[in-house]
C-alpha cells in the first residue's frame, strides 16, 4: 500500500463533494453557487468552497473578493483555521470559505510543503462536523489546487457542456480522480456526470448528451441543465438562480439536480420536524 495513503476512513457525515473539470467554462461554479444555495433553502447545513483564485463562487453571492484579507489561500499555505476564515450565513444555513486572486500563488507554494496535498483535507476536518454537505468548487487545472479538493473530497460531480468536443480532456480528469483515490484517497468515488448548457434547438447538444451517456452509462445524472441566459445572469446580481428568477427553465432543473443528488449521495432532506427548531424556517421554501 503507499504509504500517503491514510488508514482512517472519513466519518460518514457529511458528504464532501467536490465539483470538478479542468476545462473551463463548463458549468462548475454555476452548478456549486445553485447546488450550495438551493440545499441550504432546504434545510441542510452547508459549506460551499471557493478553490478558484477566479473566485466566482464568492462573487456570486455578492461577496467583494478584492475586499478580502484572508482567503482558503490562508489555510493552504499559512495554517490559518478554517473556523477563522469562514464567512457564516451568506444565506441562512450556507456558509463559505471565500477566494480570491491571491489563491493563484497557493499552486506554487503548496509544492514546498509537508502533507500538501492533505491542507485542504485537514482544515475541512476542524469545521465538518458542522455541516450536512460540503461542497467544492475547483478551478479548471488539475493542479494542486484540484488535487487538494479530490484528496479532500468523497465524492466527484463532473460537470459536462454540451458541446463539440466535450469528451476531449475526460480521460485525462478521470485518470487523475483514479490517482487521487488510489494513492491519496480511498474514500472518493464519482458521484456522476451532468450535462450542462443543453441547447434544444440544436442537433448537437442531443448528440453530445447520447454520446457522453455511452461513455458513462449508469453515471449521468437524469437532469440535464438547459442553456439559459437567467442563470448567466444571476451572478451579476449577486443571486442564485432561486433567488433571481425562481419560475425559469435554469432554476427548475438546478432543483432537480439537487433533489437527484441527496438521492444519489444517500442524504436525506430535512424534515419538517427538524426544521421546526430553526429560526429561519420561515424563509425556507420546502419543495
Ligand atoms: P471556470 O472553469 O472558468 O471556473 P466554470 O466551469 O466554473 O468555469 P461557469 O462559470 O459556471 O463555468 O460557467 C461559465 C459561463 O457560462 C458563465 O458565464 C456562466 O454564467 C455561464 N453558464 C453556466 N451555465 C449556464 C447555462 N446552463 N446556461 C447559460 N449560461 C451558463
Ligand atoms: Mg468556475
Amino acid at each position: 500500500m503507499n504509504p500517503a495513503v491514510r488508514p482512517e476512513a472519513h466519518s460518514p457525515y457529511p458528504v464532501i463533494l467536490a465539483i470538478a473539470n479542468q476545462k473551463g467554462g463548463v458549468g462548475k461554479t454555476t452548478t456549486a453557487v445553485n447546488t450550495s444555495a438551493i440545499l441550504s433553502r432546504r434545510g441542510l447545513r452547508l459549506l460551499l468552497v471557493d478553490m478558484d483564485p477566479q473566485g466566482n463562487a464568492t462573487s456570486s453571492f455578492g461577496i467583494d473578493k478584492r475586499a478580502l484579507d484572508s482567503t482558503v489561500y490562508d489555510i493552504l499555505v499559512r495554517d490559518v483555521t478554517a473556523a477563522d476564515l469562514i464567512i457564516p450565513a451568506v444565506r441562512p444555513g450556507l456558509d463559505l470559505l471565500p477566494a480570491n486572486p491571491s489563491l493563484a500563488g497557493a499552486e506554487v507554494e503548496l509544492v514546498d510543503l509537508d502533507e500538501r496535498s492533505y491542507r485542504l483535507r485537514d482544515a475541512i476536518d476542524t469545521v465538518a462536523g458542522r455541516y450536512d454537505l460540503i461542497i467544492i468548487d475547483c478551478p479548471p487545472s488539475l493542479g494542486l489546487l484540484t488535487v487538494n479538493a479530490l484528496s479532500a473530497a468523497t465524492r466527484v460531480v463532473v460537470p459536462i457542456q454540451c458541446e463539440y468536443l466535450a469528451l476531449e480532456g475526460l480521460g485525462q480528469l478521470i485518470a487523475t480522480i483514479d490517482l487521487v483515490k488510489r494513492s491519496l484517497n480511498p474514500d472518493l468515488d464519482v458521484a456522476g456526470v451532468l450535462m450542462t448548457m443543453y441547447d434544444a434547438r440544436t442537433r448537437l447538444s442531443a448528440h453530445v448528451v447520447e454520446e457522453v451517456r455511452r461513455f458513462f452509462p449508469r453515471r449521468m445524472f437524469q437532469t440535464i441543465v438547459p442553456r439559459s441566459v437567467r442563470l448567466a445572469e444571476a451572478p451579476s446580481y449577486g443571486q442564485s438562480i432561486d433567488e433571481y428568477d425562481a419560475g425559469s427553465r435554469g432554476a427548475a432543473a438546478y432543483e432537480l439536480f439537487a433533489a437527484e443528488l441527496l438521492e444519489r449521495l444517500g442524504i436525506e432532506q430535512p424534515t419538517l420536524a427538524h426544521l421546526a427548531g430553526n429560526t429561519e424556517a420561515g424563509d425556507l421554501h420546502l419543495q
